[in-house]
């Protein structure tokens, strides 16, 4: 916490973007603890549009929400943004297109934005595919290492 003659520096403090950022950080890690959902993403956005949103008849999105970010009030749908971590679980089943959008930062840095739950499968399918790829090239000899198996005369061989 910054400090001045022993003072707390509340000036300082306020405008400290990222001791405030830190500190939001620290509640937002407490709060997803209670729930035992891990979080993949670095960052992300989520907002809802009341207008084209079912609302009372549906409320999909709420049932799937692994973390109860979402909840009923005031006559909407709502959102706890500090719980949400950005699964995508309630664009995949919102039956309205474009009315939750969500954008997350994986680690990699790249950025995601959906809105539609096809959105939503396609990245499903992406990411499933990558990893499909990295465990082939984790167990697949590449050229080179196949070729140092063989003793040194053979591979001279191998190669005329
Ligand atoms: S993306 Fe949707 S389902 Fe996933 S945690 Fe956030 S609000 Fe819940
Ligand atoms: S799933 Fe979509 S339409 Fe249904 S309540 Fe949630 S935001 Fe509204």
């Amino acid at each position: 916490m910054p400090q001045n003659n022993g003072n707390v520096d509340i000036f300082g403090l306020l405008s400290d973007g990222t001791t405030v950022d830190s500190e939001k950080k620290k509640s937002r890690k407490a709060l997803l603890a209670s729930t035992g959902v891990k979080e993949v993403f670095q960052e992300g956005k989520i907002s809802i549009n009341s207008y084209t949103c079912l609302g009372v008849q549906c409320k999909e999105c709420i049932k799937v929400c692994p973390t109860t970010a979402l909840y009923w009030g005031s006559g909407k749908i709502a959102i706890i943004e500090d719980l949400c971590v950005y699964c995508g679980a309630c664009v995949l089943n919102c039956q309205v297109d474009d009315c939750i959008k969500l954008e997350r930062t994986r680690e990699d840095g790249r950025i995601e934005k959906f809105s539609k739950s096809k959105e939503v499968l396609l990245l499903q399918k992406k990411a499933n595919t990558n990893k499909r790829v990295q465990r082939v090239r984790s167990v697949v000899l590449k050229p080179q290492d196949y070729y140092s198996q063989y003793p040194k005369d053979k591979q001279t061989k191998i190669t005329t």
